[in-house]
């Protein structure tokens, strides 16, 4: 046992005044935070400082057999919240309410927080560190953005002293599941969720998953905290995967590439319009993309999570592991609630909220990409003419074009340069109305190249 058990410390704690966990839901992630907590209590007093004791744990329904003492259990958070006896609480449960009353009434009380709930911080952050703040109490998320994977602190702490520029990442293991498994079957989208489903990596509902919801709120997690501006899931511009088609994938293939659901996070130059000022702004975006097959993220396969962080002076870093599941997850979250009970003990305080750079937030529009265009068109002369014309007249400047197949079959796939977004979506519209253009089948944008 370390010296300092001997003594009490900051807040009394010690020995016989161990530091008490309420723990707010007790489903994947609560019920593996309650048994490392019942394990390793011997480890976790020695690296707290102090005996680390779970009071309570609340969950939606009692009766259920949770392999833990009944007196342990309750429906009521709030009474467990504000025990005398919790210091710190671990709220699991998801949702917006009742979690953040729960988690304001902990912080307003002077007890510290360690949260998943990427949904809450994606939109509340601002409120709940103010509450953080006025009371000296911690805040902490590493869970929240990719489950186990260490990416939160590495962004808050190490990399304080460097310059972020840009974060690309894998941060949903269900979309990257059947994007995966679209790539290596060839099957389409419908059948291949069906299979995810059956396999238990999509819910019943995976809207939030499948539709970016999920990975718009850990990017904007992610840009908060990278550029020291605060983004909400609001200002994340956001495409699912629900349209993409085992053709794609396909083509996409077939120059070299497969397709990913990226989280894209980037410092983009000042725009020069005087009312801008010329500030450089924030461009947020969350959405399927072609990358190529040597992109290091292109071989992060099935429900693994990987986030690239590109700072000035570190390079790049690349973060890699499980993005979520109970154990995977509840490791993120001892994580933080030893800091924290290292905190109350030693009297040290986790950072606060960073968000004086203030940057302005870049609309999609103004957010320069390179574009994979597929088309099906005429089989004659003069086709690659007129598409191509088209291109030029909105200043879209064309990479490479690939023609395929004939009479019926015929396809025109263009690659562009890096182009806004703005003056693609004109270039397509023009292109639907071009006689020698039968449909445009797809527009993805091509990321994580080197020009
Ligand atoms: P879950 O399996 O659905 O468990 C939720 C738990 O909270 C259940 O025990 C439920 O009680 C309780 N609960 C829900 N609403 C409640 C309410 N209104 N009042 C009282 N108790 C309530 O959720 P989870 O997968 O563990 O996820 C928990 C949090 O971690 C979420 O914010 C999620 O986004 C985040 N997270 C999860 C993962 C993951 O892999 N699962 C990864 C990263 C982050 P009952 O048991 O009685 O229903």
């Amino acid at each position: 046992m370390t010296e300092v058990l001997g003594q009490a410390r900051a807040g009394g704690f010690g020995p016989d005044h161990p530091i008490g966990v309420a723990v707010l839901g007790m489903g994947n992630v609560g019920t593996e935070v309650v048994r490392i907590l019942r394990d390793h209590a011997d480890d976790l007093r020695e690296r707290a400082g102090a005996p680390v004791v779970l009071r309570g744990v609340s969950v939606r329904r009692v009766g259920v057999d949770r392999g833990i003492p009944e007196e342990l259990l309750t429906t009521d958070a709030e009474a467990l919240v504000a025990r005398d006896d919790v210091d710190l609480v671990v709220e699991v449960m998801g949702g917006i309410d009742p979690a953040r009353k729960l988690i304001l009434a902990a912080l307003n009380a002077g007890k510290s927080v360690i949260t998943a709930n990427k949904a809450l911080l994606a939109d509340y952050t601002g409120e709940l560190a103010a509450a953080a703040e006025r009371s000296r109490a911690d805040l902490y998320f590493e869970a929240a953005v990719a489950g186990a994977i260490p990416v939160v602190r590495p962004l808050i702490q190490s990399l304080s002293g460097d310059r972020v520029n840009r974060i690309i990442g894998i941060v949903n293991g269900t979309t990257n599941f059947i994007l995966s498994a679209m790539d290596e079957t060839g099957a389409d989208y419908d059948l291949t969720l069906k299979e995810a489903t059956r396999l238990g990596y999509a819910e019943a509902d995976p809207t939030a998953d499948v539709e970016g919801y999920d990975a718009a709120a850990k990017a904007a997690i992610l840009a908060s905290l990278a550029f020291h501006t605060r983004v909400t899931a609001a200002d994340v511009y956001r495409e699912g995967i629900s349209r993409i088609t085992g053709e794609d994938l396909e083509t996409a293939d077939a120059v070299g590439c497969t397709v990913k659901l990226l989280a894209i996070c980037e410092r983009i130059s000042g725009d020069p319009s005087p009312d801008k000022g010329g500030k450089e702004r924030v461009s947020v975006r969350v959405y399927p993309a072609l990358i190529p097959r040597k992109h290091p993220l292109s071989a992060v396969d099935g429900a693994f999570n990987a986030v690239v962080v590109e700072a000035e002076n570190a390079g790049r870093l690349m973060f890699y592991g499980q993005g979520a599941g109970g154990a995977p997850t509840a490791s993120a979250v001892m994580g933080d609630l030893v800091m924290a009970a290292r905190n109350k003990f030693y009297g040290g305080r986790a950072p606060g909220e960073s968000v004086y750079a203030e940057l302005p937030i870049a609309p999609i529009g103004d957010t320069p990409t390179r574009y994979h265009v597929n088309l099906k068109v005429a089989d004659r002369t003069g086709v690659l003419q007129a598409v191509a014309g088209e291109f030029a007249e909105h200043g879209v400047s064309i990479s490479t074009v690939r023609q395929e197949g004939h009479d019926e079959g015929a396809r025109l796939v263009v690659v562009t340069h890096h182009a806004e977004e703005s003056a693609l979506a004109d270039t397509v519209a023009a292109l639907a109305e071009l006689e020698s253009v039968t449909s445009v089948t797809s527009v993805l944008r091509l990321e994580g190249t080197e020009e």
